[in-house]
């Protein structure tokens, strides 16, 4: 950020069980029985409750020690304050965060390491969920994929969805991103890349991993800025990966070079189901995990899955923006478009046409980017029943609307060929040229900052007023 009036001013980011109490000293976290099950029973609650409640599920199965807990950050205000900033700040706060890393902190003893097993049997250890009716399995839905380049040893982070292939085997879906890049590296040289999944971080920590920054930028240096101080860091027992050292549980492992094995169909993002194919595979060399543990999963399409993807993409997109369009002032990804495919921008127009190329800049800001549309200032981009009135008032489409064909999109937006499909941009925003009262959103004076307990009368006596 350049604009110094902007720099966020942060009360500090929570950890994990600070938020967890946080959220149940207002009611805002919903304590299951006792034993519920593992498969389909505590995804059904956690997403019933979705956006309402988090969720704490005690002796998973009846049979496991450690809690399950969901829907930690399913609301945009939640987010924020679990990162200690006000919700209208919450994109620059992550914008500063992800331009101005802190370096990690190494620590000797770390509570991620209480407990120790190297004799790995996962779901005799760990309490890990079946989601969904056609899922192949339990899967690890929140677990912070770190490995390091095999050249500069910087780290990566990421989520990715982990099958359940055996005692201590996973099947992980990697997109050709960054996590992908360093196995490749380590395949070319006939070598397994080392890894580590940590379970259980703080929210800011969560909301870190899903920074879209370049390759070789470690995001746990971006949690140290959110946090305003260095993570805290330790070794893993088997290899050299560094891991949040407060991390309730964390898998230990290799992804293998060479082994490709069948992973899914999983339940994601999109509400549809991933396809089953042959995908990466890791084998586990220990778990290790706090006393005490919980273990957190994400319910795939659920608001969690959808804003952490969101908001990391929102900050990034809106930098990219406003490099080139200055008068760009906030951007949304809609819940309706997952998070992923409906952009909606709010612009200072100060040119005429400047909407269209505000539309290519967003189709170019991020692949998955399948709908743009660009409102007006006075327009609340945060609601999509504002949107939908500027498309409806202030939208032509032989003369505003910009199509382009056979381009990059979503593989998991099942309406494409392959991920190849149309974009389409609505610019939504009024004509520099038009009279003033043609586009005066009619108001009544006084509306705002009415003080109606003053106005009305207790309870609903009309009669009284009338005769007869
Ligand atoms: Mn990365």
């Amino acid at each position: 950020m350049t604009d110094s009036d902007s720099t966020p001013r942060s009360t500090g980011a929570l950890s994990l069980r600070d938020w967890l109490d946080r959220l149940a000293a207002r009611g805002e976290l919903a304590v299951a029985q006792d034993g519920l099950a593992l498969k389909h029973q505590i995804a059904a609650v956690a997403k019933k409750l979705d956006g309402r409640q988090a969720t704490f599920f005690p002796r998973p199965d009846g049979a496991h020690a450690i809690p399950v807990i969901s829907g930690l950050v399913s609301d945009r205000g939640w987010m924020a304050e679990a990162l200690g900033v006000p919700q209208d700040r919450l994109l620059s706060h992550f914008q500063h965060a992800a331009a101005n890393p802190i370096p990690f902190n190494e620590v000797e003893q770390a509570p991620a390491q209480e407990v120790v097993h190297t004799d790995v049997d996962l779901l005799a250890q760990l309490p890990i969920p079946t989601h969904n009716e056609h899922d192949s399995g339990a899967y690890i839905t929140a677990g912070l994929l770190i490995s390091r380049s095999p050249e500069t040893g910087i780290q990566n982070v990421a989520i990715h969805r982990c099958q359940i292939s055996g005692r201590n085997r996973i099947g992980v879906l990697l997109l050709p991103r960054h996590t992908d890049h360093y196995h490749r590296m380590a395949e070319r040289q006939g070598k397994a890349l080392e890894m580590a999944i940590a379970i259980g971080v703080d929210p800011a920590t969560l909301l870190s991993s899903q920074a879209i920054v370049p390759v070789d930028h470690d995001e746990l240096e971006i949690a140290g800025a959110l946090h305003g101080r260095p993570l805290d860091v330790v070794k893993c027992t088997t290899n050299d990966v560094r891991v949040p050292a407060d991390a309730e549980i964390v898998i230990e492992g290799r992804l293998l070079p060479d082994e490709r094995e069948e992973e899914g169909p999983f339940g994601e993002f999109p509400q549809y189901y991933g396809e089953r194919a042959r995908r990466h595979v890791i084998e586990v060399d220990a778990i290790t995990h706090r006393r005490g543990a919980m273990f957190h999963t994400i319910v795939g399409g659920g608001l969690e899955h959808l804003l952490l993807g969101a908001i990391p993409r929102e900050a990034t997109i809106l930098s990219e923006l406003q490099r080139s369009f200055p008068g760009v002032r906030d951007v949304h990804l809609a819940l309706g478009g997952v998070g992923r495919y409906h952009l909606y921008v709010q612009l200072d127009k100060r040119q005429d046409g400047e909407g269209k190329n505000v539309i290519l800049g967003a189709f170019a800001a991020h692949y998955d980017i399948k709908h743009v549309v660009v409102c007006d200032l006075d327009v609340d981009i945060h609601d999509p029943r504002e949107v939908e009135w500027a498309v409806s008032t202030r939208f032509q489409a032989d003369r505003d609307l910009v199509v382009i064909g056979n381009a990059q999109g979503s593989k998991l937006d099942p309406s494409t060929v392959e991920g190849v499909g149309a974009k389409m941009g609505l610019d939504a925003t009024i004509p520099l040229s038009a009279p003033e009262m043609k586009y005066k959103r009619i108001r009544i004076p006084g509306e705002d900052g009415l003080d109606l307990a003053a106005l009305l009368a207790e309870g609903a006596e009309w009669r009284r007023h009338v005769a007869g």
